[in-house]
């Protein structure tokens, strides 16, 4: 037995799930898991990318100038308020070491990304879970968790996996009541894909307020989930603590060059946007034609409910689907039982899903063609 013991607080801590990519009997599959675009990410990223191939002696840019110029440009931010991360993961994670530790509350959603937690319990803190109304954040519910020892409250807006939103002045509600001394973590890993006017995805909000930070990635809209990118946006103090912590070379080179042309080609970005729109709102009701409910319509993914009247589970569905090589998210472990995820992919792609679920729900469960 070895003495070696790790931080008692660590050891509980689950494995993350990621979704899954592989059935053993395809070679190739229809992956509609982990919200990824579909498309990949625009042309000139790619070619980015290559064009690091003569570099790669040379360490990165360590604080990834190129990449928050760009930022700055297009989402009309100031420079110096941008953190960028590997992934936003690295943002949530930073957010963690830097204001929380053993003894402190860290609140999360009832439904939400399982990193919070994660990442409050690897600095020993307590993650906190406030109940949600109709699978949507409640503002009384998260006010009601708070006590002394809060530090953070995270909040995914849209909401991963439920897909619900909050509106502009529910956020700016929530920040106005929590005390000045908690962090909030406004996630807006979904914000590029909110067409309406009046979600600036929170930015508006942190640049007014000296407590909120903006985490954004680039492995959803962007295409680059493999490069691990993402970004925060905070008041210059918060991003000055952060700085001082995280990786000096986080980001390489490969995930700066092809991020920065990602977030510049605004007509891709604008047609990633439109697609997933026109494809999500068709999919909703042909779903919903099926006897499926679903409650959230934001982001690129749809959560899908099996009611207890079809007399059919998620499982099932999900073994259903499986054996037709396509792979959506079971969230089983979210405590959403009856629910299946599916990503967003082409017409084609969603299409597939349709028909293999509307001959799963039919009961005609031979393997016809469609
Ligand atoms: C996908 C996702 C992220 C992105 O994580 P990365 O580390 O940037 O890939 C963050 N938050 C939520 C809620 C997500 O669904």
């Amino acid at each position: 037995m070895s003495l070696l013991k790790s931080k008692i607080h660590i050891k509980n801590i689950p494995l993350y799930q990621g979704g899954e990519s592989k059935l053993d009997q395809f070679s190739s599959i229809t992956k509609l898991s982990s919200n990824e675009n579909p498309f990949g990410p625009s042309p000139n990223a790619i070619k980015a990318y290559n064009d690091v191939q003569s570099k790669l002696h040379l360490y990165p840019d360590g604080s990834a100038s190129e990449l928050k110029e760009a930022i700055s440009d297009i989402y009309q931010v100031s420079k110096e308020r941008i953190i960028c991360g590997a992934g936003s993961d690295e943002i949530l994670c930073l957010a963690c070491r830097a204001y929380s530790g053993p003894n402190d509350e860290v609140i999360h959603t009832q439904h939400a990304f399982s990193m919070y937690s994660i990442y409050a319990k690897s600095v020993g803190a307590l993650p906190i879970i406030s109940q949600e109304k109709n699978l949507t954040a409640n503002i009384e519910s998260i006010l009601k968790s708070v006590s002394q020892k809060t530090k953070i409250v995270f909040l995914a807006n849209p909401n991963n996996p439920t897909g619900t939103v909050l509106n502009k002045n529910d956020v700016l509600y929530l920040r106005e009541s929590l005390r000045e001394d908690i962090l909030l973590v406004l996630d807006g890993a979904y914000s590029e894909y909110m067409l309406e006017d009046d979600h600036d995805g929170a930015l508006s909000l942190a640049s007014t307020f000296k407590n909120v930070l903006i985490t954004r990635t680039f492995s959803k809209i962007y295409g680059l989930a493999a490069l691990r990118v993402g970004w925060g946006y905070a008041d210059i103090s918060i991003i000055e603590t952060l700085e001082k912590i995280r990786n000096p070379f986080n980001l390489n080179s490969s995930a700066i060059a092809a991020a920065r042309e990602a977030v510049k080609d605004v007509v891709y970005t604008k047609y990633l946007q439109d697609h997933n729109s026109q494809v999500m709102n068709e999919f909703i009701l042909k779903f919903r034609s099926l006897g499926l409910e679903i409650t959230g319509e934001a982001g690129n993914f749809i959560l899908v409910k099996f009611p207890h009247g079809l007399n059919k589970s998620a499982a099932e569905a999900d073994s259903y689907l499986r054996s037709f090589g396509i792979i959506v998210r079971r969230v089983d472990g979210y405590g959403l039982i009856n629910f299946l995820r599916i990503t967003v992919g082409t017409q084609k792609q969603m299409n597939e899903v349709f028909l293999r679920l509307k001959q799963f729900l039919e009961g005609n469960n031979v393997k016809d063609p469609i």
